[in-house]
């Protein structure tokens, strides 16, 4: 709220107002190409698919060029092991995954004889970055009394030094499953999605300390005042954000959670907490509803939405045409790694199976 309760009410929420118009204008979007642009480069992009049996499995929060073209050539666009699901099961004999190195890495694990491909392997990610092999062995190997679990925002090191590998829809479920055993974790990397666990199903957690960068920066103070401008709008919010904001949300979800909600809830508008680039998918599910990005700064800031992955921004339809056409910037994982990194995967996936629950997670 920009004005204190003692002023007319009216005139404080045309000032909120004038400030949420002024931060939705400078939002920033994902970036499209114009149809010339476009042109250039999807027709030599089909053929080159074509000829090389290839497909194309995208993100949720990669440019919306990237999900339609993967949607118009039989490709796919979800979350991170929903993307690898898709390329271990279709026919394809090379990937092309549009996001960031850790799924493509989890693409290759999943399908090893297959040629998996990306846009640009510079594309990662703070969680990734933030939790070193090295480093996150050693304090696993301080606490052998826990058991590591640890979310699909990892590298394939990182997956094979644990337990168990989950996304954040399956999260506390297999957190309780492991709370009935009576046993105490090590959680890594993000720790705003570790304590909204701990929180949510009272277990013994260690946080390994990471976040991010995106959903970090979500402001409560923000928040609240959208809430105020907008009193009829649902907020849905991604657990990697802080508590304070996942304390005001209406409901808090994966990516594919956060989907379902604004295709299900009566609201007409929804503020979303999340990356910017899922708005592509939210618009085509529920065309007929608003969507808001949340706040990213507060009032005195420059930037006022920060919520656009950078790492996921470097993928494009240039970059893609550039790997396709030479080959370049195929993921390798070694053998044995990849099979250790399997392990606690599958174990995720069995335990997904036998508890009828869906495996849907986030970047
Ligand atoms: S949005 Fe966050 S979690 Fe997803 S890839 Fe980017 S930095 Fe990683």
């Amino acid at each position: 709220m920009s004005q204190t309760d003692t002023q007319d009410p009216q005139a404080t929420l045309a000032a909120d107002t004038a400030i949420v118009r002024q931060y939705l204008d400078s939002a920033l979007t994902a970036d499209r190409l114009d149809p010339a642009q476009q042109a250039q480069y999807l027709d030599p992009i089909r053929q080159l698919m074509a000829a090389k049996n290839a497909r194309l499995v995208a993100h949720y929060y990669t440019s919306p060029d990237l999900q339609d073209l993967a949607e118009a050539s039989a490709g796919f666009v979800g979350d991170s092991l929903e993307m690898a699901k898709f390329g271990r099961d279709c026919d394809a004999d090379t990937l092309i995954v549009a996001g960031v190195r850790f799924m493509g890495e989890s693409a290759k694990i999943l399908s090893p004889h297959k040629t998996v491909l990306m846009p640009t392997l510079e594309a990662t990610c703070s969680l990734d970055i933030a939790c070193p092999i090295d480093k996150f062995s050693a304090f696993c190997d301080a606490h052998p009394d826990r058991i590591v679990v640890v979310y699909a925002n990892t590298s394939a090191a990182v997956k094979a030094r644990s337990d168990w590998v989950v996304t954040s829809s399956i999260a506390v479920d297999v957190v309780e499953h492991l709370l009935e055993q009576g046993r105490k974790i090590i959680w890594a990397p993000d720790k705003h999605l570790g304590s909204y666990i701990r929180k949510t199903t009272g277990a013994d957690m260690l946080l390994w300390d990471a976040a991010c960068i995106v959903h970090e920066e979500f402001k409560v103070r923000g928040l609240l005042d959208m809430r105020r401008v907008y009193p009829d709008a649902a907020i849905l919010a991604h657990p990697e954000s802080p508590a304070a904001v996942l304390e005001i949300a209406d409901v808090i979800g994966s990516t594919t959670q956060i989907i379902n909600a604004a295709k299900t809830l009566d609201n007409p508008q929804f503020i979303v907490a999340t990356d910017q680039g899922i708005f592509h998918r939210l618009q085509q599910v529920a065309p007929d509803k608003q969507f808001i990005i949340a706040p990213t700064a507060g009032n005195d800031a420059t930037c006022r939405s920060c919520a656009n992955c950078p790492w996921m921004g470097m993928n494009s339809l240039q970059s893609l045409y550039e790997s396709l056409s030479d080959g370049s910037n195929e993921i390798e994982v070694d053998a044995n790694l990849a099979a250790k990194a399997m392990i606690p995967l599958q174990r995720m996936l069995d335990f997904a199976a036998d508890n009828q629950l869906q495996v849907r997670g986030r970047a």
